[in-house]
């Protein structure tokens, strides 16, 4: 039994349950030191946004309670990881060092801090805890990525059923009296204004929400699921922000939806999976293209001739003030809870790329400023794919008519008008929407005269 302490380094893997680097540490039998670090300076960390702080020092708190409740102490330390690690080993005498792997820029921080802690004699694993299957596995027959997610989704499922979830530790041995930062201490919470009481209304952060959010949906609205581009009726897991800071895995949403009962949910279960895998997806192009949210994935892209926006015009975008219902809502309720449903996302994000001819990148950050699911691979992902620049997208020349869109998801305005007063319903579109359409569609023919 190993005497000196295990650390084990939580990232987006904020859960007991499910978590191989924890169960491996508990695993050593040596006394445990469980870190978070805040680290917002290193290269290839994307700072939080605005929404994602609020979740975050949520998800902290709640984590720290139940780590508590099993027998340890959550450690809070703030800084490079590169140098607050080795630090951390040696004020403790770690012998170990265990950590769930991420896929995007940040990896080479690990790769590097892997090596040195091992130069130095420390032993260092790293685990499969939030992706059903690491990004190099999955490859085309000629050993590339893939770049549709078809056949992607296919090879997923010919590699049969993931592993089942690892059980929740019960209790574990955490070395006492680490010196901690406080949550408080860094401010992720808005203060002045405090803009997050529509946030804190619609969502609980935490593993134990997760799980009950799962349960909820497992139960009930998955029977409805083959409903889920209707906005109003919502009939969607809502899982998105715990998927993203790792209160659930992968692993545990999977096995627990396979396993649902009734025709209709068990009939929905694989349409479900599905879009779970659009997220492995995602990060399979993350991992194999880590500039997704700066650089266009189809370089033609690189050339379009994208407009300077207006005075006013991202604004009005932002604040859900275009004039066009549907994509008001889908602002006016991003802006109040966080979240945005994801038929109406598309139409927000065609409407902003495609009527107003504006740069999908301005549309990226505002969502990674707002969405409590704002995540590094989902999100660029998912712009390029309504931008038609990135992997697998929507050709460009599909462009949504918002109209036609509520009248088929929307008939009877009911989303719509939860999040737009009747009054404003009257005002004037800011732009065209036939006009911009003839617009965009010649700025493309353009682009692909020239490529
Ligand atoms: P469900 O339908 O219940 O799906 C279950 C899970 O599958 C989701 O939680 C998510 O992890 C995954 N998933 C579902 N749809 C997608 C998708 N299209 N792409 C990738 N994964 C998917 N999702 C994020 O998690 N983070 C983002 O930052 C994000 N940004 C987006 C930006 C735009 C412009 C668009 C069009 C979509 C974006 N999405 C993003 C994808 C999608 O809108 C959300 O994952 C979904 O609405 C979350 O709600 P849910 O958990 O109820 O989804």
């Amino acid at each position: 039994m190993a005497s000196q302490p295990t650390i084990v380094w939580l990232r987006d893997d904020l859960r007991l349950a499910d978590n191989p680097a924890l169960q491996a540490a508990i695993e050593t039998g040596a006394p445990l030191v469980v870190v978070y670090v805040l680290d917002e300076e290193s290269d290839g960390i994307r700072p939080l946004g605005g929404a994602t702080r609020w979740w975050l020092h949520h998800s902290l708190a709640a984590l720290g309670a139940e780590i508590a409740r099993v027998g340890g102490e959550l450690v809070l330390r703030s800084g490079p990881a590169g140098v607050v690690i080795p630090a951390l080993v040696d004020e403790v005498d770690a012998g170990a060092v265990h950590w769930n792997r991420r896929y995007g820029a940040a990896r080479q921080l690990d790769a590097d801090l892997k090596s040195s802690l091992r130069a130095r004699g420390i032993d260092v694993h790293s685990h499969q805890g939030n992706l059903l299957s690491e990004p190099w596995t999955v490859t085309t027959g000629e050993g590339n990525p893939y770049r549709v997610f078809t056949p992607f989704w296919k090879a997923c499922l010919d590699r049969g059923e993931p592993r089942e979830p690892l059980a929740e530790p019960t209790a574990l041995d955490g070395l006492r009296g680490v010196p901690s930062e406080t949550l408080d201490s860094w401010r992720l919470l808005p203060v002045a204004p405090d803009w997050s009481g529509g946030i804190a209304e619609r969502w609980t952060p935490g593993e134990r929400s997760a799980r009950g959010a799962l349960e909820e949906f497992a139960t009930g609205a998955l029977a409805q699921y083959d409903r889920r581009d209707e906005p109003a009726l919502d009939p969607t897991s809502h899982l998105s922000p715990h998927l993203r800071f790792g209160e659930i895995s992968p692993f545990q949403v999977w096995h627990r939806i396979r396993g649902a009962l009734g025709a209709p949910a068990a009939r929905n279960a694989d349409k479900f999976l599905r879009q779970l895998v659009w997220r492995e997806f995602n990060w399979n192009i993350l991992f194999h293209w880590p500039d997704l949210a700066e650089t266009n994935f189809r370089p033609e892209f690189d050339a379009f001739p994208w407009r300077t926006p207006a005075p006013g015009e991202l604004e009005a975008w932002q604040e859900g003030r275009t004039g066009i219902p549907l994509v008001d809502a889908g602002m006016r309720e991003l802006w109040a809870t966080g979240y945005m449903h994801n038929r109406v996302r598309l139409v927000a994000g065609s409407f902003l790329v495609k009527n107003l001819l504006l740069d999908w990148r301005l549309g990226e950050r505002w969502f990674w400023d707002t969405l409590v699911d704002a995540d590094e691979a989902n999100n660029p992902g998912n712009w390029q794919w309504v931008a038609g620049s990135g992997a697998d997208a929507a050709p460009y020349f599909r462009v949504f008519n918002p109209a036609l869109q509520q009248s088929r998801f929307d008939p009877e305005g009911a989303y719509v008008s939860r999040w737009v007063p009747d009054d404003e319903l009257r005002s004037a579109p800011i732009v065209d929407l036939a006009e911009t359409r003839a617009a965009a569609l010649a700025a493309y023919d353009e682009l692909k005269r020239r490529n």
